[in-house]
């Protein structure tokens, strides 16, 4: 049988294949200044954008370069709602803590999109929303059954039945669809230099491949260590989301209140644009209802894009590939003939309770846990700690809640595997 692997495949994530590096245009970086951010992913480019527009003095390290980062290996679908449910955060914290994580989820989603406008990011951001697919009846009851909740959280939301769902997707393997009008897909990798640009016109630093590895309190203010030299600053940021090592005590303590999770995208080598509009005939994005869902999305009018967890985590990257492409080529026909050019990995964080956070430790802001939805949640959150540092919040966020500790760690992070498993198994038995 014929490989589905294209020739020229390649491990390195296609956003980033044919762009060129982000270039800093290195400035001497001063020793003390108002702020010190680590990481220059979304949320700690964000950040250094809004605090250098306010005037402060900002130097934002990464230990990579910008670029290498989650920020630019995601899948690049905007959403407007968080990864937990609704009743999840109600149960846990309350209806009115869950109706605001939600309205923020929406306010965070119009940050971006106006955010992209102000600096004229050239993105390819689209907006022509998502079709969930039902993989079984049952799950199709569900999403009838839940539709009230989707309006009120979602917006404009639409169930089509089984004899409907081709005027959405080119398969008949699923039960029925909802469409979300709401949502949005965009080139995550531009997004990202294009924030990077907007933080160092304000005025931030931008020091790449310059890893912290000390953060220590000194009366007022803060000593941190980065490449081996020390700066001073009145704060610090951490935003090192999946990537949060053991680099410094801080670090060590808020690792421990996140799990890891690998995730794979690919994209497919380039097709005839008529194909992809037999997958995808209204160029939404696609994901199913499964516990581990499978995503998919135009990528520019001749590819799309596609991820999900792979299945076992066993193999490298082209037998990913060609196990999270057999998920799809099964199930859309069209795809038959179709081979895949690029797949690559990432990793995302998900916190006890799904939602991202930021809060303070041992004085140190922090903006942690993005749960696969960073693209909205890490730029308007990195956002938002700067402007409490300014003192210029209206009111308190609803993600600025201390991040949970996770029950049984580290014996959590060992049971990942098996967790997948059971989700894996879960989906395959309780259709
Ligand atoms: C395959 C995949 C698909 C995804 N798809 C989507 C999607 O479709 N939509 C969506 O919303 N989200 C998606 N995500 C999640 C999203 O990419 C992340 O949530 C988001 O990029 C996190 O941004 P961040 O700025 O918080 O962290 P990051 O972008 O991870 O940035 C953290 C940075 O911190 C740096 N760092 C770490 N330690 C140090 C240190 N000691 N000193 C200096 N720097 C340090 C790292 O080098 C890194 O660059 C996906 C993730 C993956 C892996």
């Amino acid at each position: 049988m014929k490989d589905v692997l294209s020739t020229r495949f390649s491990t390195q994530p296609y956003w980033t294949a044919a762009l060129p590096p982000f270039c800093d245009m290195a400035r001497a970086l001063p020793q003390q200044v108002d702020v010190i951010v680590v990481g220059a992913g979304y949320a700690g480019l964000s950040a250094a954008r809004t605090l250098a527009r306010s005037d402060r003095s900002v130097i934002a390290f990464d230990a990579g370069r910008i670029g290498e980062g989650a920020s630019s290996r995601s899948a690049g679908s905007l959403g407007n709602v968080p990864k937990a449910k609704l009743a999840q955060i109600n149960a846990r914290y309350g209806e009115a803590v869950g109706r605001e994580i939600y309205r923020e989820a929406r306010l965070a989603r119009e940050f971006v999109e106006q955010m992209i406008r102000d600096e004229n990011i050239d993105c390819d951001l689209q907006t022509r929303g998502r079709v969930i697919a039902a993989h079984s009846t049952k799950a199709f009851n569900k999403l009838k059954v839940a539709l009230p909740t989707f309006q009120d959280t979602m917006g404009a939301v639409e169930l089509l039945g089984a004899d409907r769902q081709s005027e959405e997707i080119g398969s008949d393997a699923f039960h029925g669809v909802l469409v979300v009008s709401s949502s949005a897909t965009l080139q995550p990798a531009l997004l990202q230099h294009g924030l990077a640009r907007a933080a160092r016109a304000a005025g931030a630093h931008l020091a790449q491949e310059c890893r912290v590895t000390d953060i220590k309190r000194t009366g007022g203010s803060f000593e941190v260590t980065a490449a081996g030299k020390t700066y001073r600053a009145t704060d610090v940021i951490i935003a090192t989301n999946a990537e949060t090592g053991r680099d410094t005590a801080v670090m060590r303590s808020l690792r421990r209140r996140l799990t890891i999770v690998p995730a794979f995208a690919l994209t497919t080598e380039e097709m005839d644009p008529e194909i992809v509009s037999r997958v995808l005939p209204k160029g939404r994005s696609f994901s199913d209802t499964f516990q581990i869902l499978h995503y998919m999305a135009p990528a520019g009018e001749r590819r799309l894009i596609m991820s999900g967890r792979a299945g076992r985590s066993d193999g490298d990257l082209a037998t990913k590939a060609r196990r999270l492409f057999a998920y799809f080529q099964s199930r859309f026909p069209a795809l038959a003939e179709t081979e895949v050019s690029h797949c690559w990995t990432g990793t995302f964080a998900l916190t006890d309770d799904w939602i991202p956070h930021i809060g303070i430790e041992e004085g140190v802001h922090y903006m942690l846990g993005c749960c696969g939805v960073g693209v909205p949640m890490s730029t308007y959150l990195g956002h938002r700690i700067a402007q409490k540092i300014l003192g210029q919040e209206a009111r308190t966020s609803a993600y600025d809640r201390p991040l949970p500790a996770i029950p049984y760690w580290p014996a959590n992070n060992l049971f990942l595997p098996a967790a997948v498993r059971a989700f894996a198994l879960r989906d395959r038995l309780f259709r």
